[in-house]
């Protein structure tokens, strides 16, 4: 990390090309606010039509990075279709459309998964959640079980090989592989639409911080949203605050537009 991040009030759009910007966005925390169960979320319409004029300003460039499995976000940003990367790497769906999935080793996940749903069924509040390479337990709605959440977590894991622990926002995850966003966020820099431009990238989880640092190596833009220390360039205060900036990024983006086309 290197010094506090500038305020995102303090990147002007304007200097932003449609053309050569590849936008990355997380989606809980980031395009839509954190709820108290993890289906509860949406995303207000008013951005769902900012990401469309973004991803046809940018000809595509524009990918969700998410802990969410693909078809989570299909369902939330419906009738919008995007590139995702899903479930912090391990899924991801280009901007051709093409699925991918990295092979991950779920041998053991059965028996860790009885494990924390008997302790997540102890303490009612507590959300157990399975995906594909990954086993969740949310505490938003007990947040005083934090540390027995996570004492569970590494009590669980004891003895296995290859999982991983996350520890995001009143979330502690278990996840098999070692794809990361960073991961993700570079594979889709090898391809088209997304190749050769200037990576950006926003989110507000500590399971970010790969990310900002991979755009970084791209001399990209990352953006920090919420409190909490982080490597990204810029912080906004909150999700308000992002989805305004998007909103003037995709004002800016297709003046641009116009104005190349003589309008
Ligand atoms: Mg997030």
């Amino acid at each position: 990390m290197t010094g506090q991040p500038a305020p995102l009030i303090s990147l002007d759009p304007s200097n932003l090309k449609p053309e050569s910007t590849a936008l990355f966005l997380d989606f809980d925390g980031t395009l839509a606010d954190i709820a108290e169960h993890p289906d509860a979320v949406s995303v207000p319409a008013v951005t769902c039509d900012i990401l469309r004029r973004l991803e046809r300003s940018t000809q595509g460039a524009l990918a969700i990075v998410t802990g969410r499995p693909i078809d989570h976000i299909d369902r939330f940003l419906a009738p919008l279709y995007l590139p995702v990367a899903g479930v912090h790497g391990l899924e991801r769906r280009t901007a051709r459309g093409t699925r991918s999935a990295v092979a991950i080793d779920e041998k053991g996940f059965g028996a860790l998964k009885r494990k924390l749903k008997a302790f997540a069924d102890a303490n009612p509040g507590l959300l157990f959640e399975t995906k594909r390479g990954s086993i969740a337990l949310h505490y938003r709605q007990r947040p005083e079980l934090a540390d027995a959440a996570a004492a569970a977590v590494h009590a669980a894991l004891d003895g296995h090989s290859g999982l991983h622990i996350l520890s995001g926002k009143m979330v502690i995850e278990i996840k098999a592989g070692e794809a990361t966003k960073a991961d993700a966020i570079a594979a889709f820099m090898k391809e088209l639409p997304f190749r050769g431009r200037r990576p950006l990238f926003a989110g507000d989880d500590v399971t970010d911080e790969d990310a900002f640092r991979e755009v970084a190596r791209s001399e990209g833009i990352s953006i920090k949203i919420g409190s909490g220390t982080t490597a990204a360039s810029f912080r906004s205060e909150g999700t308000d605050a992002f989805r305004a900036w998007l909103a003037r990024l995709a004002d800016c983006f297709d003046s641009q537009l116009l104005t190349e086309q003589g309008l």
